[in-house]
């Protein structure tokens, strides 16, 4: 198959759909790849890395998208990309079309097999190629934090391990799903405090154990997040409503009676925030300051250490990029619920459920 990657043209998005590596795993699997020139070059994947691993590099976005059968990016297509598509195309990447009719409907229109990142479902019903951007997340939420709590940065001026003699910061984790663990795992290896509450008691056994009594695992109540949100210096808010909003647990009083200075670090803010004071931020200006204490919002944090999120990524999409390659799409969908759950459009049709309800298209 003739595979292809054009560079990510959303405003400071500098991902880019398969890493030299990846080109290398295709290749050796007998496809074809073009790499729009450089593609990856933002993030240390030069032109002469992509070529040494096998693939061929192409000048422009439009003769990547008329040459290729599939074609594999991060971000959703904009609309000349979509323009580009053709009927029966692959498009794999992350889609959301949810919240998006006019992409849905240019989608419908290109005819193309649209495969979205975020429906792709494992046996055991988590979503493989979302987690690693919650890993990366939940993780950077803490280096986040940390440096937010310095003076020069509007914080109250902690260090989170503390130092011998002097006491750790308190950190509270809403949500002890992937971005709450992984946000809880960094915060113990910097010496904090951690507590991490969720409301699945199933779950906060899984981390008692995991944790090993490092971290207090709490029932999450409103009162319970008030009690501990008070005494905290830094607060990250990681849950998650299948399907939802996200709840606004940590109210506007709640936070007008914190610490001055502490941080709250708002990771649901994709799903529109699970504080009251919540509004989305970038990594520009990622912060900003509501009843002292310091908001920070990014609502595509990932995108900050783009590097790592790359290789993070290809990590989840390489083996379902292979499947599709090595199988033919049909074949590979056929053979695989999950990733057929990961059809939202093909060849003109909403294939995707929940898609197909919210903008009204037949299912
Ligand atoms: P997840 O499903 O793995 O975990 C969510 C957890 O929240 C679950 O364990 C659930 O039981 C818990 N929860 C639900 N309601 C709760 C409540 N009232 N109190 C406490 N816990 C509650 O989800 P995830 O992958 O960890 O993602 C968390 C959020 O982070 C999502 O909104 C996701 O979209 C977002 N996210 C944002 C970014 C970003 O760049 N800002 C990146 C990745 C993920």
């Amino acid at each position: 198959m003739l595979i292809g990657v054009p560079k990510e043209i959303k405003n400071h998005e500098y991902r880019v759909g398969l890493t030299p590596a990846s080109v290398k795993e295709l290749i050796n699997n007998g496809h074809d790849v073009i790499i729009e020139t450089e593609a990856g070059s933002a993030i240390g994947f030069d032109n002469e890395q992509y070529i040494a691993a096998g693939a061929s590099i192409l000048d422009t976005a439009e003769e990547v998208f008329a040459k290729a059968e599939m074609i594999v990016k991060v971000k959703e297509p904009q609309p000349n990309e979509c323009e580009m598509l053709r009927p029966d195309q692959i498009l794999y990447t992350y889609l959301h079309l949810a919240p998006d009719p006019r992409q849905t409907e240019l989608l419908v229109k290109s005819g193309a097999i649209c495969v979205a990142y975020e429906t792709v479902t494992a046996p055991d019903g988590t979503l493989p190629l979302l987690a690693p951007m919650s890993e990366v997340a939940g993780r950077m939420s803490v280096q986040a934090g940390a440096h937010h709590l310095e003076k020069a940065q509007g914080g109250r001026g902690v260090l989170l391990g503390g130092v011998p003699g002097v006491a750790p910061a308190k950190v509270l984790v809403i949500g002890g799903g992937v971005v709450g663990d992984n946000a809880a795992a960094m915060a113990v290896g910097m010496g904090a405090d951690v507590t991490i509450m969720d409301r699945s008691l199933p779950r906060l056994r899984q981390l008692d154990t995991e944790y090993e009594g490092h971290v207090k695992c709490v029932y999450s109540t409103g009162s319970a997040i008030e009690e501990y949100a008070l005494e905290a210096d830094l607060v990250i808010g990681a849950v998650l409503i299948p399907g939802a909003a996200a709840p606004k647990l940590l109210t506007r009083d709640i936070i007008s009676r914190m610490k001055t200075g502490s941080v709250v670090v708002d990771v649901a803010i994709d799903q529109g925030g699970c504080f009251e004071t919540s509004k989305a931020t970038t990594h520009q200006e990622p912060t900003y300051v509501v009843d002292g204490v310091v908001h920070y919002c990014v609502a595509n944090m990932p995108g900050g250490v783009a590097r790592t999120s790359t290789m993070a990524l290809n990590n989840a999409t390489l083996p379902y990029a292979l499947e599709i390659a090595n199988r033919g799409v049909k074949e590979a969908l056929e053979r695989d619920p999950g990733l057929m759950a990961g059809l939202n459009v093909c060849r003109g049709k909403v294939t995707y459920k929940a898609v197909a309800d919210v903008l009204g298209y037949d299912y």
